[in-house]
């Protein structure tokens, strides 16, 4: 059965080494022409760690990440609130991993490059549209070099081409652009000292005004007694006063953007510096990590509403393509993760590849819904919203701000958008299904 996957992101080539290694013959589309290590960070759960590793990436995640120790909760004058450790000192089997985004994908590409064979990866090669009869699916993909079109046939279609999916866009031909909800994201990498314990993840702020999350996340650079901070900055622009006016991305605040959310839309470091000027903590001064940063990159939290079906005769979605959320609690590349493993999986005990397809959708599209809708709920942000209207100047004790309930109250809103049960993923059968 030969799979034809549009997307070679963190999803698509997941799903390639995971359906090669169940048997299949796999050929995968990529309209860039050539793959680059692009992006900043972001985090794999232990969830997604699992998966990986039994893919046989393990070696290299350990070497490219750092293993995520705690997170923890500030205020915007550097006050902690709260903190939970993270990974295997949670009781996972498996660490949580922040990680390069762009290194994370080159490594998963030199994976399937060297399993598949070079050939299983064509880049330059843009998805243009399907037609499909009950046996087959035929693509038609535009090779941007020479400017043809060719007619590849499949027995199944795998649309793991992102947020601006045109697998999706022909299956759903009237859905609006990406929806953004007035926040706005400005990115980066800086090289510093390590803070905390050297693998923290801290989130100061709130998303009603503005709020910074910061970790490392190079191996390399933990081995050189360094820190590769990994930066987001958001800044509310509803709150911030430009509501109504458009976002430099071209969105109506709080509405259906019409213009482009691009992940690798370039921004000004004077946009996002005032909203965070005198953020100076004992432990890690904002400002100057935000100055420190050679090139600043600015994305709108935008998503889409979560879809009925993902899965029509022989073609699917997947990852982003089939439920793109705000990047929040580390879920994008993890949930695009799963979805890859419990694809091959199920295609592969089916009896056709219609029933493998619905037997994927079955076992995952509710379940990233769900994460879609926890995420635009920001729960966790709702209780440290009180901790600023509450103690606006700051606090010296954080049981003077908020009761024991509303403190647990955080924890239960990351159990609810991220965690799975520890047990249940540490027993759990493997997805693996070897050919
Ligand atoms: C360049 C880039 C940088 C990113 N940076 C960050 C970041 O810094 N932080 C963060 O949290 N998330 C980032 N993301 C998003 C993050 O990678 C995803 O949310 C998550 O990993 C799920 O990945 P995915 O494979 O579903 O989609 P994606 O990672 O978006 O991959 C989709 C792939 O499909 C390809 N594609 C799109 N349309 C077509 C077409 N018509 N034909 C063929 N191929 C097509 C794209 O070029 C891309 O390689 C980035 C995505 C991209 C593409």
């Amino acid at each position: 059965m030969r799979v034809l996957i549009v997307g070679a992101g963190i999803g698509g080539l997941t799903a390639a080494l995971s359906l090669h290694e169940a048997g299949f013959e796999v050929l995968v589309a990529e309209a860039a022409a050539r793959l680059r290590p692009l992006g900043v960070g972001i985090n794999l759960l232990p969830h997604a760690v699992r998966e990986l590793t039994e893919l046989g990436l393990g070696e290299e995640l350990a070497d490219l990440g750092v293993p995520t120790a705690e997170m923890v909760h500030f205020d915007r004058f550097g006050g902690r609130i709260w903190g939970e450790p993270r990974g295997l000192a949670l009781g996972y089997s498996w660490p949580q991993y922040s990680i390069h985004r762009g290194e994370l994908q080159m490594a998963l590409l030199e994976a399937v490059l060297a399993r598949l064979g070079e050939k299983s990866v064509r880049t330059g090669t843009v998805f243009e549209g399907f037609e499909q009869d009950g046996t087959r699916v035929r693509a038609r993909l535009l090779d941007r070099a020479s400017g043809t079109v060719e007619t590849v046939p499949a027995d199944v279609l795998v649309g793991a081409d992102g947020l601006h999916s045109a697998v999706r866009a022909q299956l759903y031909p009237d859905e609006p652009a990406p929806l953004w909800n007035g926040i706005r994201m400005w990115r980066g990498l800086t090289e510093g000292e390590p803070f905390l314990t050297g693998r923290t993840m801290a989130v100061a702020g709130t998303n009603t005004a503005a709020k910074v999350v910061v970790y490392p996340i190079s191996g390399r650079a933990e081995r050189d007694g360094r820190a590769l901070l990994n930066w987001v900055a958001e800044v509310n622009m509803v709150r911030a006063g430009h509501s109504g006016g458009p976002s430099p991305n071209g969105e109506a605040a709080g509405g259906r953007p019409g213009g482009t959310a691009d992940w690798n839309r370039t921004g000004r470091l004077d946009d996002v510096l005032p909203h965070f000027a005198g953020w100076t903590f004992g432990w890690l001064d904002v400002p100057a990590l935000l100055r420190g940063t050679a090139q600043i990159l600015e994305y709108p939290m935008v998503d889409r509403d979560p879809l009925g079906r993902w899965t029509f005769g022989r073609v699917t979605l997947l990852g982003d393509a089939a439920h793109p959320m705000y990047p929040i609690g580390s879920n994008g590349g993890s949930q695009a993760v799963l979805d890859a493993r419990v694809l091959a999986h199920e295609l592969a005990s089916a009896a056709d590849p219609a029933a493998g397809l619905l037997g994927y959708e079955r076992e995952r599209r509710e379940a990233a819904n769900a994460v879609v809708l926890a995420c635009r709920d920001m729960p966790a942000d709702r209780v440290l919203h009180m901790v600023s209207e509450r103690a606006p100047q700051g606090f010296s004790c954080i049981e003077d701000v908020l009761t024991p309930e509303e403190l647990t109250a955080i924890n239960g809103a990351y159990q609810r958008t991220s965690f799975s049960d520890v047990e249940a993923l540490n027993t759990r059968p493997s997805y693996t299904v070897t050919s």
